[in-house]
């Protein structure tokens, strides 16, 4: 076992001095168990020295795996008060780490200071953890590999391949980026505190998005619109982006995709051949 890792004992204690109430809605809670977090940093895979990008640090569990393991990390961190102790505490436990913050919403970041990361790692905040994990895919190219802690349901439909009940818009729109796979069922009592629901881990290794004409935004467009109704047929649910049902079909059979099938179906490459259809595509 490693002294550097924060254990129940530390969390609450650290947790305390800073006066911090876990809250639900920054989907705060924290990692203490020293073996997840061993777990996780080895199947990130670092290489030495690799530089990663950490959302949501919180009070520096998964943190100090990732700089003891040799990683020089930029963690993004949404609460004020735990992104002002962070540099501290790991400057305490792993002495010599290479650790910077960015105090921000992820979201909102667009760019980040050193070495443009390789690798994401991270216990991702529940609520936002597909638009985040999407966003950093989209706004940092240098991202080759991803390893995030999700809602064990949600890395389900990351991971989902066509036919299945739960394939959907992240399934489609993480294969644009991406191929995903699930990398291990994570159990609720290793975190303070527990939430109510098992999380599991997600890893993506990037791939090049489907050769298109068609724009991302527009190809999500068409994501977005062939899942908003599910159970409609792409010639129905497509109707509204394409102006009309029998514009929707003709544009369908120009990608040589079955007007009849539904979303569910379809890979990303698809979707990409329908979005080559559309009449405008200047965006
Ligand atoms: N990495 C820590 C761990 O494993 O113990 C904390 C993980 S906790 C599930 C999620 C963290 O993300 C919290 O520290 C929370 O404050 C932070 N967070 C929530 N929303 C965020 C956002 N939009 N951008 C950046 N950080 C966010």
């Amino acid at each position: 076992t490693s002294s550097a890792l924060l254990g129940p004992a530390e969390i609450r204690d650290l947790a305390g001095r800073l006066g911090v109430r876990p809250t639900k809605t920054l989907g705060q809670n924290f990692l203490h168990d020293g073996g997840t977090v061993r777990k996780i940093v080895r199947t990130a895979g670092l290489r030495p020295g690799e530089r990663v990008v950490e959302v949501g640090p919180g009070l520096g569990s998964l943190t100090l795996g990732l700089v003891e393991a040799g990683a020089s990390v930029v963690a993004i961190e949404i609460d004020p008060v735990l992104a002002g102790q962070i540099a501290d505490t790991v400057r305490t436990r792993v002495p010599g780490a290479d650790f910077e913050v960015v105090l921000s919403d992820a979201l909102d970041v667009t760019e980040l200071p050193g070495e443009p990361p390789t690798a994401l790692v991270a216990n991702l905040p529940y609520n936002v953890a597909v638009p985040v994990l999407l966003t950093m895919l989209e706004r940092f190219d240098s991202l080759e590999r991803v390893l995030v802690m999700v809602q064990a349901e949600v890395a389900d439909r990351i991971a989902a391949v066509p036919g299945n009940k739960i394939y959907g818009i992240p399934s489609v729109k993480a294969a644009w980026y991406a191929s995903a796979r699930r990398a291990g069922t994570i159990g609720r009592n290793v975190f303070w505190p527990a939430p109510n629901v098992d999380s599991a881990l997600v890893y993506l290794e990037r791939r090049e998005p489907p050769t298109t004409t068609a724009s991302r935004r527009q190809v999500f467009a068409v994501v977005d619109a062939a899942f908003a109704q599910r159970r409609k047929t792409l010639r129905a649910a497509l109707s509204g982006v394409f102006g009309s049902g029998a514009a929707a079909e003709a544009a369908l059979r120009a990608a040589g995709v079955d007007p009849g099938a539904r979303g569910e179906t379809l890979v990303v490459e698809q979707f990409a051949r329908i979005a080559e259809q559309l009449r405008d595509l200047s965006d």
